[in-house]
């Protein structure tokens, strides 16, 4: 089992002022119980990343951050994207690349995830590569195929340098936002499936979490039983208490408490 990692995807929710305090609010609570065992992971929208880099850094507090996009230019006539070594240069450390909301309303293609992801690895920032299926293609029993089409898109020919800086999220469309959590067996399926396909593309023993209405409750059994290495979490990262709640559960998973 690799060492757990769990990121908040905030999505489009808080400015920079609500974003202090819910960083704020983490550093508290994890100073006074620090979760050892667990990668955590913030990923703001743009324009509150240097507000929360600064508290991150200012009062010590045991997070990363993240961006939940970015361009797949380097630089240049590109009105209204953001740049990876923008990112970088504010402290962010992972990036999403080719998140379902990306993909589906922003016409990201498979191409596009596939060079930002390039973009992204070639600064030396690790890229959370988002995979996963509707709900039609889950219907009709397509699910490891439609995956499997992403990976090789996505990950194919990748220099082995930039395959050392990719972790990927299994995140079902029809489960993000919905309040419709994937089964356990269907998440430790599609885990199993996801780490066959990236050792075929010499990606072994890469980070695989799940995303898709993870919330304290159901955390622990989607840790334990899925088999995943951590969440992708959107809505209940908005919250200090549930976000640290899946952080705990992931932390007492690895250290064999669960
Ligand atoms: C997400 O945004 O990647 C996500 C999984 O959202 P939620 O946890 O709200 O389903």
């Amino acid at each position: 089992m690799n060492r757990p990692l769990v990121i908040g995807n905030w999505k489009m929710n808080l400015d920079y002022v609500e974003a202090v305090h819910l960083v704020q609010q983490i550093g508290v609570v994890l100073r006074n119980k620090p979760l050892e065992h667990v990668d955590l992971v913030v990923v703001p929208p743009f324009v509150d990343i240097r507000s929360v880099t600064s508290v991150v850094e200012s009062e010590r507090v045991s997070i990363t951050v993240g961006a939940q996009h970015a361009s797949v230019h380097e630089a240049g006539a590109h009105t209204g994207e953001v740049s990876v070594p923008m990112l970088q240069r504010l402290g962010v450390s992972w990036i999403l690349v080719g998140h379902s909301e990306r993909r589906a309303m922003y016409a990201m293609t498979d191409e596009v995830v596939a060079q930002t992801l390039r973009t992204v690895t070639r600064f030396g920032l690790t890229a959370v590569l988002c995979v996963g299926e509707e709900l039609s293609v889950r219907e009709s029993g397509d699910q490891d195929d439609f995956v499997t089409a992403q990976l090789h898109a996505a990950l194919g020919g990748l220099d082995e340098a930039s395959r050392g800086l990719v972790t990927i999220a299994y995140e079902p469309v029809w489960a993000i936002g919905t309040g419709l959590t994937a089964s356990t067996g269907q998440v430790r399926e599609m885990t199993e499936h996801i780490r066959t396909v990236a050792a075929s593309l010499s990606l072994d023993g890469v980070r695989v979490l799940y995303g898709g209405s993870v919330n304290a409750e159901n955390a622990a059994a989607l840790m334990s039983e899925g088999r995943v290495d951590g969440f992708l979490v959107g809505g209940a990262s908005l919250k200090a208490e549930s976000f640290l709640a899946i952080g705990q559960a992931a932390n007492d998973c690895y250290d064999g408490k669960r």
